[in-house]
């Protein structure tokens, strides 16, 4: 198995995330550090370390829905020694992790878990799964601009995917949409909307295919139900 797979199966990040703590040299394998791509490991035989300590893999799948606060990053740790989500799941005994990410200002739904083949499907491009977002931004948003949101604009030279995109409504100076897109490209809908020349003041993510928020508070987690569960994968 391929070292970032088998870090993944073992609940310590996602196999991107694990592929640059390798590079990082923060993994060693039967005594030498590993920081290239292309190692293949025994889960039987070989010993796999992740910052010093030996990593196993988790027997128990732990499914989690965060209701991620702004002021928080989705990452494991963050250079800045900011918050970030895993102090608001502390109570879970499971090593779990984010399924993407939602920036630092943005609120809503996380997805968090040790199931990493369920990270790498959800975060993988060609599974498509909706997010759909309720973005506040600045200014009166024309209908023509809208449909240029629905149609796909140009970001950093790429162009995004058709979305769909609602008014939701509109009062002093800001309008609120609600918009659902497929991709997940960093900070994609605060860069949809700053193409149009409107930014973005306030961003929640509000579902994830059939999964939404429903009453969880602010701050709080929920385990995802088997049925969500099955849903999802
Ligand atoms: N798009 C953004 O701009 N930010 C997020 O956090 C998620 C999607």
């Amino acid at each position: 198995m391929k070292l970032q797979k088998y870090m993944a199966h073992c609940g310590v990040a996602s196999r991107r995330k694990s592929e640059e703590m390798i590079k990082e040299g923060k993994v060693v394998v039967n005594g030498e550090v590993i920081d290239y791509m292309g190692k293949v490991i025994d889960p039987d035989k070989d010993v796999v370390k992740v910052n010093g300590r030996r990593i196993k893999p988790e027997s128990i799948k732990k499914y989690i829905l965060l209701y991620k606060p702004e002021g928080y990053v989705s990452t494991l740790s963050d250079e800045k020694d900011r918050k970030t989500v895993i102090d608001l799941v502390k109570d879970v005994k499971e090593r779990v992790y984010p399924v993407g990410r939602l920036d630092y200002n943005t609120s809503g739904l996380l997805i968090m878990t040790n199931d990493g083949d369920l990270a790498y499907k959800l975060t993988h491009p060609k599974h498509e799964i909706k997010k759909t977002y309720m973005a506040k931004v600045r200014g009166h948003i024309s209908e023509e601009k809208l449909e240029k949101l629905r149609n796909g604009v140009q970001i950093e030279g790429y162009k995004t995917s058709p979305a769909i995109v609602r008014r939701l409504k509109e009062n002093q100076g800001t309008s609120v949409i609600e918009i659902s897109i497929h991709e997940g490209k960093n900070r994609q809908v605060r860069k949809m909307f700053d193409s149009i020349g409107h930014s973005v003041v306030k961003l929640q993510r509000v579902s994830i295919g059939r999964i939404n928020l429903d009453n969880l508070e602010k701050g709080k987690w929920r385990l995802l139900t088997s049925k969500e569960v099955n849903y999802l994968r």
